[in-house]
Order: C-alpha cells, then structure tokens, then sequence
C-alpha cells in the first residue's frame, strides 16, 4: 500500500481492516503531501491508452496461489543476479541496469519490532518497514508485490536487462526502506521500480504511479531524478493502463494515474529515477478480484515492463 513507509492519509486510516487496526492507529494523522498532479495533456494521453469495456473484473479470481509461490514463469531456479548463469538476452536493454522493489515481506507482519525501528531518510526519520495491506480474504500485498516483481523480472530479462530484486522473500523481514533505495543507487540502476497494491475503502479503484517531489535534506536530493522519474512514471501508467484494461485511480491523482510525493524514504533516498506503482486497491472487491488472478499479474508485469522500455530504449 502506499503507506509503506508513511503514515496513511486519513480516508486509508478510516478504512483499514481489522488486521491494520494496531498499525494505523499508533500512527500519528500527519497531513500528506499528495500533490495530486494538475490536470495536463498526460491525463488525456493516461486515459486515452485506457481500453474500453470492463477489463478483466471478476474473471480468474480464485485465490491465489500460497504465500512466496513463485510464478510459474519461475517455477525452476533462473539466473540470478547473484550467479549470472547464462549470457543475458539480446534485447532493447542490453547493458541496462533495472532494479525492482518488491513492496513489504510477507514476514514483515511477525516482526513488527523490526520494522518499527526508525530510519533516516535524509528528510526525517520513518519506520525501516511496514507490514502492507491485505485483500478481505487474506491475500497479502507482500505476495502480490514478489509474484509481479518476478514476472517482472522474467520480462526485462527476455529484453536483455540486467535485473535487481532488493529482496524475494529470502529473508525473515524487510529490507528498510533506506535499504531499499540504497540497493537501486549501489547498483546504478537506469530505472527502479517499486511494486505495491492499496489499502482503502471499498470503492476507490484503479492504480497510481507515485512520483518523487523534489526534496533536499540529509542524504536526500532527489533534484536530479524528478524530471527523469516523472517521464519513467509516465510512460509505466501509460502502459499499464493498456495492458491490464485498469483505469488511473479514481480516488486521487485528478485522473492522471499520477501523484507526486515527498514522504516516502525510498524516493527521498533514490539517486537513480524511480517510482513506485499502486496497482489496484486490495481492499475492493473488484480490484482484489483482478490482483488476485495470476493472468491479470502478468498483464501489470507486462505493463510496467512495456513502460521501463520505452523509457529506457524509446
Ligand atoms: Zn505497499
């Protein structure tokens, strides 16, 4: 959700599940700086990408497949960055360096002191994790952020990127959010990517691609990537649109499927030009029916993938 590392807005604090209840409410009712983009020619360039009909709600919605699953994309051990097997791909990004950021660990909800510890984000300090969201019937948000993130990177791969996960669950909790932002500025990466669904009431649909504000302060300067970020998140909401037939977030962002942020440690700690993507809203049961299905999946991996292309090798 895209409280991870911030406090939620009210309305999200209004409409948390039992399961949110501790988490939200020791948090004190900060005001947000969303600020929502002004309408521009983007929004009818978002929207127009939009495809017409209902999308894919309600198909393929049975749940989905047990905790850290891996897609069957990557049923068997591939190459990782670690152990780079095989040659990579030829592809429009040969020699390009991608980090993705799978939101929260499904382990982050039985080590809540661990992630309550505060980190430093150059502009303040804020908990190093926080536990994600949940659809009604139990799918967590840290499942759904690994299982596109892994379909994700079988896509860039094919495309001849060289891909970075900051974690695949490999590990009890985490990694903070300085961690986070710190693997995808250690690695150079050419784009980062960080994967999360919402958590807010029933009724607010569609997804979002959270910008980086300029922000000065501590180790944050986030002067260098806003212009780049922004032309990045433009191009993955354009794309993911297409892709998955979803329209921009009708709760925020005026339409645009877009939202500039100064809160969020791993944009204030970015060097490099990165966004974060709320695919859905996991606690609607027409968004939740499109996360919880692993051919919709595909369809964001696809999108976003699509988007750090053109971005990358327009
Ligand atoms: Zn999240």
């Amino acid at each position: 959700m895209r409280n991870d590392d911030s406090p939620p807005r009210p309305e999200a604090a209004a409409s948390a599940g039992p399961d949110h209840r501790p988490w939200f409410t020791r948090r004190p009712a900060l005001v947000i700086a969303v600020a929502a983009m002004a309408p521009t020619a983007l929004a009818g360039w978002v929207l127009a990408q939009v495809l017409t009909g209902s999308g894919p709600d309600g198909r393929d919605a049975k749940p989905a497949a047990a905790p850290r699953a891996a897609p069957a994309t990557h049923a068997t051990p591939g190459p990782s960055p670690a152990t780079p097997a095989a040659a990579p791909a030829k592809g429009p990004l040969s020699g390009r360096t991608v980090v993705i950021d799978p939101g929260h660990n499904t382990g982050n909800f039985e080590h809540t002191d661990e992630i309550d510890r505060q980190v430093d984000i150059g502009t303040g300090r804020k908990e190093c994790d926080t536990t994600g969201t949940t659809t009604n019937s139990g799918y967590m948000e840290a499942e759904f952020t690994l299982d596109v993130s892994l379909r994700l990177r079988t896509v860039l791969e094919a495309q001849g990127a060289e891909v970075v996960l900051t974690h695949e669950a490999d590990r009890p909790w985490g990694p903070c959010i300085n961690e986070r932002a710190r693997i995808g500025n250690e690695a150079e990466a050419d784009a980062v990517v960080s994967v999360h669904a919402d958590g807010v009431s029933s009724g607010n649909r569609g997804f979002h691609v959270i910008l980086p504000a300029e922000v000065k302060g501590g180790a944050a300067d986030t002067a260098a990537i806003v212009g780049p970020s922004r032309r990045l998140g433009e191009r993955i909401a354009g794309n993911f649109a297409r892709t998955t037939g979803s329209s921009p977030a009708n709760y925020l962002g005026g339409g645009t499927g877009l939202v500039v942020r100064d809160d969020l440690g791993g944009l204030n700690l970015s060097t490099r030009p990165k966004v974060f993507i709320e695919c859905g809203n996991m606690r609607d049961a027409k968004d939740a029916a499109q996360l919880t299905s692993p051919d919709w999946r595909q369809k964001a991996a696809q999108g976003i993938a699509d988007g750090i292309v053109t971005f990358l090798a327009p």
